[in-house]
């Protein structure tokens, strides 16, 4: 018996999980936590009836690029799709990474940028943020100063919940010279869009997602915006039908109920705000501010037995100690699961 040996380092690199445990009230990975209204579901299930599913799909998935672009006023050559944000960030580092290429993130960020970069070869740099968790003139000076090839910023920031200030983001791209790749998973939730950037910037790359705001994390839709150079290089290096029909299919008829997506966003920012607030009043818990639909906070008692008592209440949040020590993240669902959440943390503190 023969075992092949993988591509060296490979083993050390741990499989990328996010355990799902079957709790009533589940705020630990970002989701909306309202489903999907009648009418897309209704509309969505007439898209799949009528699909083509004996032919390959739009390679080019021209119509929801063509949406996409309207609906944000960007050119359609400048636009991009693909199966979930995550899949365009890895398509931005197979394109833009490799051997010699360095990155530069600003932990605590999110842990996909640093795992997708070096899965394509590239090393990376970090300069590590401190409480408030926002960019400063001297971070951008530490950044140009290693001249990288990619610069992640995430804004609103996962998992601080923290949107970073625009002129850094264009200081960055002015400064380093590098592909800024602007991580806006959480932008319909507050913090402003970079988008406006990439006209004057053409190293500026908006990514966006369905999986959040869009409650579709199910359906893999995400999306970029960028210069239409750099949307060529992403064609040169994304499987060929890669988004399938359904996929296209379910990111049209979301765009076409996009004003009942809208909706469900005040909701979630007044619970989000409510988390925030009701965090702040109490004596052994520090919350940080949030622009996206989660909060991070801090208890006095340690954070995984926090996090156990929690669960053992029927409430997921997620453990964050090993990225921002002491701290655990909750997402904002429902009122009732956040009724349930505060409920169950005011017990666990007492
Ligand atoms: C949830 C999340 C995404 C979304 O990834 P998809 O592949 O689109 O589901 C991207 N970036 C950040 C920072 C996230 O938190």
């Amino acid at each position: 018996m023969t075992h092949a040996e993988p591509r060296p380092g490979l083993r050390d690199v741990e499989p990328y999980d996010s355990p799902q445990l079957d709790v009533p009230v589940r705020l630990n990975t970002n989701e909306c936590p309202y489903p999907l209204p009648e009418g897309f579901r209704s509309d969505l299930a007439e898209a799949v009836r009528s699909a083509d599913l004996n032919r390959y799909p739009d390679t080019n998935a021209t119509r929801l690029r063509e949406e996409l672009a309207s609906s944000a006023g960007h050119p359609v050559d400048g636009t991009w799709v693909a199966n979930g944000s995550n899949e365009i960030i890895r398509e931005l580092a197979l394109a833009y990474g490799g051997p010699e290429r360095a990155a530069v993130i600003f932990p605590p960020t999110y842990a996909l940028h640093q795992r997708l970069w070096t899965l394509a070869f590239g090393s990376v740099k970090s300069f590590r943020l401190e409480p408030p968790f926002l960019l400063v003139e001297h971070d951008v000076k530490n950044a140009a100063e290693l001249e990288p090839s990619v610069v992640f910023v995430c804004t609103p920031n996962n998992p601080t919940g923290n949107a970073q200030p625009l002129e850094r983001i264009e200081q960055l791209a002015e400064e380093t010279g590098a592909l800024v790749i602007v991580d806006e998973a959480y932008v319909e939730f507050g913090g402003t869009t970079a988008l406006g950037l990439i006209a004057s910037h053409p190293n500026v790359v908006v990514v966006r997602t369905f999986s959040k705001a869009f409650a579709l994390a199910g359906a893999r839709i995400g999306y970029a915006f960028a210069d239409p150079e750099v949307v060529e290089d992403l064609r040169r290096v994304r499987l060929p039908y890669h988004v399938s029909s359904l996929a296209q299919a379910a990111g049209i008829t979301a765009l076409k109920h996009r004003s009942e997506a809208e909706a469900i966003l005040d909701d979630i920012r007044r619970q989000r705000d409510r988390i925030v607030k009701e965090l702040e009043a109490m004596p052994d818990v520090d919350a940080h501010p949030s622009d996206a639909n989660f909060v991070l906070f801090w208890p006095v008692k340690p954070a995984p037995d926090v996090w156990q008592q929690l669960l053992d209440r029927g409430v997921l949040v997620r453990d964050l100690t090993k990225i921002v020590p002491g701290s655990l993240r909750v997402s904002a669902g429902t009122e009732s699961e956040v009724d349930a959440f505060l409920g169950a943390l005011h017990e666990v503190l007492s």
